[in-house]
Protein backbone atom coordinates (compact mmCIF):
# COMPACT_ATOMS: atom_id res chain seq x y z
CA UNK A 1 0.00 0.00 0.00
CA UNK A 2 1.29 3.39 -0.96
CA UNK A 3 2.04 5.62 2.03
CA UNK A 4 1.00 8.68 2.47
CA UNK A 5 1.98 11.82 4.59
CA UNK A 6 0.22 13.27 7.39
CA UNK A 7 -1.81 17.07 6.47
CA UNK A 8 -1.46 18.58 9.75
CA UNK A 9 1.89 17.32 10.69
CA UNK A 10 3.44 15.37 7.68
CA UNK A 11 3.91 11.88 8.81
CA UNK A 12 3.83 8.69 7.35
CA UNK A 13 -0.22 7.32 7.31
CA UNK A 14 -2.48 5.17 4.99
CA UNK A 15 -5.14 8.09 5.63
CA UNK A 16 -5.36 11.67 4.98
CA UNK A 17 -4.07 12.50 8.97
CA UNK A 18 -1.73 10.25 11.08
CA UNK A 19 -3.94 8.66 13.93
CA UNK A 20 -2.37 11.39 16.38
CA UNK A 21 -3.76 13.71 14.45
CA UNK A 22 -7.05 12.29 13.74
CA UNK A 23 -8.40 11.97 16.81
CA UNK A 24 -8.47 15.07 18.71
CA UNK A 25 -10.60 16.20 15.26
CA UNK A 26 -13.30 12.96 16.09
CA UNK A 27 -13.17 14.22 19.54
CA UNK A 28 -14.16 17.99 18.80
CA UNK A 29 -17.12 16.68 16.22
CA UNK A 30 -18.76 14.34 19.06
CA UNK A 31 -18.49 16.87 21.83
CA UNK A 32 -20.42 19.94 19.33
CA UNK A 33 -22.99 16.43 18.87
CA UNK A 34 -23.58 15.96 22.61
CA UNK A 35 -24.09 19.67 23.17
CA UNK A 36 -26.82 20.34 21.20
CA UNK A 37 -30.03 20.36 23.52
CA UNK A 38 -32.96 18.10 22.72
CA UNK A 39 -35.60 20.12 21.55
CA UNK A 40 -38.79 19.79 23.16
CA UNK A 41 -41.21 17.86 20.44
CA UNK A 42 -45.02 18.86 19.87
CA UNK A 43 -46.57 15.63 21.22
CA UNK A 44 -43.98 15.81 24.50
CA UNK A 45 -46.11 20.09 24.70
CA UNK A 46 -48.98 18.67 24.52
CA UNK A 47 -48.45 15.91 27.36
CA UNK A 48 -47.19 19.22 29.50
CA UNK A 49 -50.14 21.27 28.80
CA UNK A 50 -52.61 18.27 29.35
CA UNK A 51 -50.61 17.21 32.85
CA UNK A 52 -51.32 21.48 33.88
CA UNK A 53 -55.20 21.32 32.94
CA UNK A 54 -55.28 18.15 34.96
CA UNK A 55 -53.55 19.38 37.85
CA UNK A 56 -55.65 22.67 37.76
CA UNK A 57 -58.67 20.43 37.42
CA UNK A 58 -57.68 18.71 40.57
CA UNK A 59 -56.46 21.47 42.69
CA UNK A 60 -57.01 24.53 40.95
CA UNK A 61 -54.42 27.43 40.80
CA UNK A 62 -52.01 25.91 43.75
CA UNK A 63 -48.78 25.04 43.41
CA UNK A 64 -47.20 21.92 45.34
CA UNK A 65 -44.07 23.95 46.45
CA UNK A 66 -40.55 23.13 45.34
CA UNK A 67 -38.59 22.96 48.62
CA UNK A 68 -41.06 25.27 50.35
CA UNK A 69 -44.84 25.18 51.29
CA UNK A 70 -47.36 24.52 48.90
CA UNK A 71 -48.68 28.31 47.42
CA UNK A 72 -51.25 29.75 44.99
CA UNK A 73 -49.72 29.75 41.67
CA UNK A 74 -51.52 30.71 38.40
CA UNK A 75 -48.46 30.38 36.25
CA UNK A 76 -48.02 26.73 36.30
CA UNK A 77 -45.93 24.28 34.06
CA UNK A 78 -45.49 20.88 34.02
CA UNK A 79 -41.84 19.52 33.56
CA UNK A 80 -39.94 16.61 34.23
CA UNK A 81 -39.18 15.10 37.18
CA UNK A 82 -36.00 14.02 35.97
CA UNK A 83 -34.99 16.67 33.46
CA UNK A 84 -34.30 15.29 30.42
CA UNK A 85 -30.87 17.46 30.04
CA UNK A 86 -30.13 15.64 32.91
CA UNK A 87 -30.57 12.32 31.58
CA UNK A 88 -33.92 11.68 32.04
CA UNK A 89 -36.40 10.59 29.16
CA UNK A 90 -38.76 13.01 27.60
CA UNK A 91 -41.58 10.54 28.18
CA UNK A 92 -40.90 10.57 31.84
CA UNK A 93 -43.05 11.45 34.77
CA UNK A 94 -43.99 15.23 34.81
CA UNK A 95 -44.47 17.26 38.03
CA UNK A 96 -46.52 20.48 38.03
CA UNK A 97 -45.03 23.82 39.51
CA UNK A 98 -45.48 27.20 39.48
CA UNK A 99 -42.41 28.98 37.21
CA UNK A 100 -40.54 30.15 40.04
CA UNK A 101 -40.46 26.86 41.90
CA UNK A 102 -39.74 25.05 38.02
CA UNK A 103 -37.03 27.63 37.73
CA UNK A 104 -35.57 26.77 41.64
CA UNK A 105 -35.95 23.12 41.08
CA UNK A 106 -33.58 23.65 37.62
CA UNK A 107 -30.80 25.94 39.44
CA UNK A 108 -30.46 22.70 41.86
ZN1 LIG B 1 -0.37 14.01 11.92
ZN1 LIG C 1 -44.47 27.34 43.31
Amino acid sequence: MAKRTCLDCGALTNGTRCIACQRPRERAALRTKRERRPRTSYAEDKRRAAAVAAHRREQGDWCPGWKRDPHKATDLTADHIDAVAAGGSEGGELQVLCRSCNSAKGAR
